[in-house]
């Protein structure tokens, strides 16, 4: 086809978002050029890959025209490299949609994160993020003064296409040459790439990236890639390298170079299945989207690729793992509806859950650096395991890590850790949950603890409190929450005269009676030394952080009453007691309850009616004033 016809042909503008890309794409990553070539060979594997799941799923495709494979053509003299597949191929709307205007929502972010780098560190992050946001097709500008695209998709009736572009502001899309359904990318490479006309090079970089494509990939009627399913090789001859290719291959290099965690094995009892899981080295935010379709396996029946992602493979909290599943004894006709049911994905899905557990334990005993890595990673998903899976509750018990008062700020500990540190006398798991630790930390529950000298485990994700309350004890050591219920730290209790007592009983009624039943209960507290008083949920209600979220997502929510304790050593509760004995009717003593319970929700960060406590601090001051004014200089009743 000669250029005059381009001329007649409709031209498309790109999306000025992708002209931009491609600038930074071409500019940047000119040094590493050669991944241009792993780009197309994978959406060459790509489109193989989605021409078998379509055929499977949908009647009256033409049939699959040979071998699927790829095939490498190099040109010297025209300076082309071609790369060709027998794949699903593109309509013309799709062409023009999916190589052209590109609406991913990645490409914006992609562009903030390329201007944020500096002209150093450029390169390297830049190829990462090519990967991250799929905007692989353009790197194809690196090399090339035109990208051709001969393509015809395989649903019926589409025609052929081509796809033409010189990577400069627009493309043309004409009819096209092809008989067959496929895509063919002709590269017309600059003249300072023509290293990619030669046999070697392009070799070379074929076996670096793309080895494990599991599709032949053919240069001058030779398959240069090894072609194998890797997870049906022995575990013993698969590389770390070569791990950290095949994860990038299946990952699109989105998730890193390497994985955290990799689990390769193979069963024959109860069902036969050959697994190859990895643990990406970050979360991705789709992870943590609810309702969104989230990452699964890939499922292969005997060799055949018949779901891209299985969910049903992984129980939820192990929605991280990435990897292949090709099992002998699912059915080839199995689909997404029916797949959940299947007895066989069943068995895998409980098989997998064991082996991966295992070798998270394994991981956490042999490389505590590495593990910590993948807590801090995946941690926040796999502890929803805890409430979700009782049959595995102990194994991911065991797995989860937690900082604590002891410990500091960024420090793990473990649940055993905790256990072995623990004196004998101890009889519980002590936690506190909040949302950020130093919020936690100022809480007045913490107080005894810290003058004990007893580690309490700090839980300052959102999901804490669900996961603590769904494990009640870790290794028959209850977990108790230290704000709920009565706290029974054993040893002697402060003492205190028996006057005390009764004039503290005074206080707690007088509060009571001013607080009327916007609280469950009054009492003395064992929990406290600095402070006057905290606020307590009941044992087995949920904790106000909890109650909090649910409000703010149902305002119909009940909020669950709470009780307060009042430490009968500080002074104010001292006075508030000589002053009950003395009139328990006295107006003073209704206002300090009211703001002892504003101080007790303020200790938490909360302020229930800013307006109110403005007022009865007001109140408080005037009375303050006007007793040192008038003389009475210590303010205090007696
Ligand atoms: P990604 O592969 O991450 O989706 P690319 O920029 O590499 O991003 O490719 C963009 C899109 O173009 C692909 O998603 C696919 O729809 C289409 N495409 C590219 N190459 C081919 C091909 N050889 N056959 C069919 N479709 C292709
Ligand atoms: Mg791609």
């Amino acid at each position: 086809m000669s250029d005059d016809q381009v001329k007649d042909a409709t031209q498309f503008e790109f999306k000025a978002q992708v002209q931009q890309v491609l600038d930074l794409v071409i500019n940047s990553l000119y040094t590493h050029s050669e991944i241009f070539l792993r780009e197309l060979v994978s959406n060459a594997s790509d489109a193989l890959d989605k021409a078998r799941v379509l055929r499977l799923t949908r009647e009256g495709l033409a049939e699959q025209q040979g071998e699927p494979a790829i095939e490498i053509e190099l040109d010297a003299k025209a300076r082309t490299l071609t790369i060709a597949d027998n794949g699903i191929g593109m309509t013309r709307e799709e062409a023009i949609d999916q190589l052209g205007t590109i609406a991913r929502s990645g490409t914006t972010d992609f562009l903030k994160k390329m201007e944020g780098l500096g002209k150093h560190e450029g390169a390297e992050s830049a190829i990462d993020l090519i990967g991250q946001f799929g905007v692989g097709f353009y790197s194809a500008f690196m090399v090339a003064s035109r990208v051709d695209v001969q393509t015809r998709s395989m649903l019926p009736g589409a025609e052929p296409v081509l796809w033409r572009s010189g990577g400069k502001g627009s493309f043309a899309v004409l009819p096209g040459e092809r008989e067959a359904p496929g895509t063919r990318v002709t590269v017309h490479l600059k003249e300072d790439a023509d290293e990619f006309c030669h046999d070697w090079r392009v070799e070379a970089v074929v076996k670096k990236y793309s080895d494990f494509v599991t599709y032949p990939i053919r240069l001058g009627g030779k398959v240069i890639n090894r072609a194998a399913a890797p997870w049906r090789l022995p575990k013993a001859q698969l590389s770390l390298q070569e791990h950290g290719e095949f994860f990038k291959h299946l990952t699109g290099a989105r998730l890193g170079d390497e994985p955290l965690v990799t689990v390769h094995y193979a069963v024959d009892a109860p069902v036969q299945f050959h697994a190859l899981l990895y643990v990406p080295p970050r979360a991705t935010p789709d992870l943590f989207l609810l309702g969104r379709e989230r990452p699964g396996l890939r499922l292969y029946a005997r060799r055949v690729l018949i779901m891209e992602s299985c969910e049903s493979l992984t129980p939820g909290y192990l929605r991280f793992l990435r990897g292949v599943v090709d099992s002998e004894d699912i059915p080839l006709n199995v689909s997404r509806e029916t797949v959940q049911e299947d007895k066989a994905v069943r068995q895998i899905e409980a098989q997998l859950t064991k082996q991966v557990l295992k070798a998270l334990k394994e991981l956490s005993e042999q490389d505590a650096d590495r593990y910590e890595k993948f807590w801090r990673a995946m941690g926040p998903i796999l502890k929803e395991g805890l409430a979700t899976d009782w049959k595995n509750k102990d194994a991911i018990a065991e797995l989860c890590r937690f900082e604590s008062l002891q410990g500091g700020p960024g420090k793990l500990v473990g649940l055993g850790d905790y256990l072995a540190a623990k004196p004998e006398s101890q009889k519980a798991i002590y936690y506190l949950t909040g949302t950020d630790r130093k919020g936690i930390e100022r809480s007045p529950h913490l107080e005894i603890f810290r003058q004990r000298g007893i580690d309490v485990l700090l839980l300052a994700d959102p999901i804490d409190e669900w996961v603590a309350s769904a494990l009640p004890e870790f290794e028959k050591v209850p977990l108790v929450s230290v704000a709920h219920g009565e706290l029974d730290l054993g040893g002697e209790k402060p003492a205190a005269g028996e006057t005390e007592d009764k004039r503290t009983d005074a206080a707690v009624k007088a509060i009571r009676l001013a607080l009327g039943d916007r609280v469950d209960e009054v009492r003395p507290s064992t929990r406290l030394t600095d402070s006057a008083c905290c606020l307590v949920s009941k044992t087995g209600d949920p904790g106000a952080n909890l109650d909090r979220l649910m409000k703010m997502l149902d305002e119909k929510a009940v909020e669950h009453r709470r009780i307060l304790e009042v430490n009968p050593n500080h002074p104010l509760i001292k006075n508030a007691a000589a002053l009950a004995e003395r009139d328990p009717g006295s107006s003073h003593l209704q206002l300090w309850a009211e703001l002892l319970f504003d101080q007790a929700l303020l200790a938490e960060g909360v302020v229930a009616d800013p307006a109110k406590l403005v007022s009865r601090i007001q109140d408080l001051l005037v009375q303050v004033s006007s007793a040192v004014v008038g003389g009475n200089g210590d303010g205090q009743a007696h």
